[in-house]
């Protein structure tokens, strides 16, 4: 069979960090970077005979989280243990929840490739973190080969958000991360940091004839430190699997390892070696209930959602829906966008126009995602105000931009400062159009001899005359007026 007869089947495990002050079932703080072993105590380290209590922050995190996904939140779930010897983890087994999850159901809406698909959810269930085993020293002559373990992550709370099987490519499925990140930090569950370890990602893969019903052999992937890598190793896993069942081979269940340099993916173990991690309740910990009143109270604090409040930029402001998503990339940018438009109403279009290609493009992408803008909504407001009202050009605007960024100071007295006004009087254009007439009678008569394409040169020279502050439609009208006389 051709390559085109067959087509991907992917499903998508998200591990997400919940932005809790203290650990899932103790004390601790939730701590990034402080030194190995100092936010620890005997619960997350594993002691015998202590008792792990559910911190209540974190179920309501993943409430939120389940919320914002249509997830139906369940009265009743249950942890479980999960059972496995590794270092970073000392008490043996991680508190995870298995056959009966916090949520199930829901689904994101996902837009890639000109198609709209809903990618339904299987389920979000809670779990903590295990430790850390580091491999590599400062003072690696000391300990060449040994390793050492950090506790301080053991008992970070997450969630994990497993998709059914309804991705059909590498792109929907980075899309669909990139639009349940969005989420995650919107309802403020979660900082979303990849870099730092809250966001981890599995990607189980599988092929079948195109058309098919039968789900094929999956593959699971794991080690996706980026969503590009997420990218990348679906792909490759795809024609990898393709290029298999052309060949008439059979392709194994297993766990495979994707590796950035080669960007291949790796056999880890197959279907055999998997682990029985021999789940059963976990008998410290009573059944996780969640009442109704818990529920409408989670429920009363949830912000109006992205796609809700695109649509209502696109209904009340009348902007392009492409913007208005551009706009709700994140909680903080739309919040500031509605601020400017607030303090200057009459054009939010053109806000949005400046905060889209003007400061956006001055900022990094992680000021984007956190909002942290180069000026105040009000500025921005008062900016397009002056442009709006005819006082400044939009090209003067722009450069005045960098000064408000750089000074911080009010618009208004930054334009009467400079002399930025902008010249609309009909006098000194008309005046500035005649002098550039009379020093150029050659470029005159090549222009009234046809070459109407002379004219941006012509405009270009009165602007210059004008050190730069003729009103566009004024000095192009009375130049074409002058340049068409006789
Ligand atoms: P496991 O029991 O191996 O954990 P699950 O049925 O729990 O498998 O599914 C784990 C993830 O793999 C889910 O996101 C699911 O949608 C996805 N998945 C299951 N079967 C397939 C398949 N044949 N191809 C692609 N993804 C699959
Ligand atoms: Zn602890
Ligand atoms: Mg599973």
């Amino acid at each position: 069979m051709p390559t085109s007869d067959f087509e991907p089947v992917i499903g998508l495990e998200m591990h997400c960090q919940l932005k809790t002050k203290s650990k899932a079932f103790c004390a601790c703080p939730v701590v990034f970077g402080a030194p190995p072993n100092t936010a620890v105590c005997p619960v997350c380290l594993g002691y015998p005979g202590v008792l792990p209590v559910a911190n209540r922050e974190m179920v309501t995190l993943a409430m939120r989280v389940a919320l914002a996904t249509g997830c139906t939140i369940e009265e009743t779930s249950v942890f479980a243990r999960k059972n496995y010897f590794y270092p970073d983890l000392p008490k043996g087994y991680q508190i995870s929840q298995y056959d009966k999850p916090l949520a199930v159901g829901g689904a994101v809406t996902v837009r890639a490739g000109g198609s709209v698909k809903q990618v339904r959810l299987n389920r979000i269930h809670l779990e903590e973190d295990a430790g850390k085993s580091m491999h590599e020293f400062p003072w690696e002559d000391v300990l060449t080969g040994a390793s050492l373990v950090d506790l301080n992550r053991s008992g970070t709370p997450l969630i994990e958000i497993v998709t059914e099987p309804d991705l059909s490519s590498a792109e929907e499925a980075h899309e669909y991360l990139v639009l349940l990140r969005r989420l995650v930090r919107w309802v403020d569950a979660s900082d979303g940091n990849m870099e730092e370890g809250s966001l981890r990602c599995d990607a189980n893969v599988s092929v079948r004839p195109k058309g098919g019903t039968v789900l094929g052999t999956k593959v699971e992937i794991k080690n996706l430190n980026s969503f590009a890598h997420v990218k990348k190793a679906i792909e490759h896993e795809i024609e990898r699997q393709v290029a298999a069942l052309e060949a008439g081979k059979a392709l194994v269940q297993e766990t495979r390892l994707f590796e950035p340099a080669s960007g291949a993916t790796k056999t880890m173990r197959s279907k055999e070696e998997a682990m029985d991690y021999r789940y059963f309740p976990d008998p410290d910990l009573g059944a996780l209930v969640v009442d109704e009143a818990w529920k409408r109270e989670v429920a009363a604090a949830m912000p109006e959602l992205p796609e809700a409040r695109a649509a209502r930029f696109t209904s009340a402001f009348g902007l392009p829906a492409a913007d208005a998503d551009l706009v709700c990339l994140s909680r903080p940018l739309a919040d500031y966008y509605e601020a400017a438009v607030a303090a200057h109403p009459k054009n939010p279009k053109a806000l949005a126009n400046w905060l889209l290609s003007e400061l956006l493009a001055k900022m990094s992408d992680a000021d984007r995602h956190a909002g942290r803008m180069p000026v105040a909504p009000a500025v921005l407001a008062a900016l397009v105000r002056r442009i709006d009202d005819g006082t400044i050009s939009g090209k003067i605007a722009k450069e005045l931009l960098v000064d408000l960024i750089a000074t911080g100071r009010p618009v208004d007295d930054l334009v009467k400062e400079k002399g930025l006004v902008q010249i609309s009087d009909e006098g000194p254009i008309r005046d500035a159009v005649a002098k550039v007439l009379a020093d150029n009678p050659a470029q005159v008569a090549t222009y009234r001899g046809g070459k109407a394409a002379a004219f941006g040169w012509f405009v270009g020279q009165v602007m210059k005359a004008l050190a730069g502050r003729g009103n566009p439609g004024v000095v192009n009208r009375l130049l074409r007026d002058a340049l068409e006389k006789d």
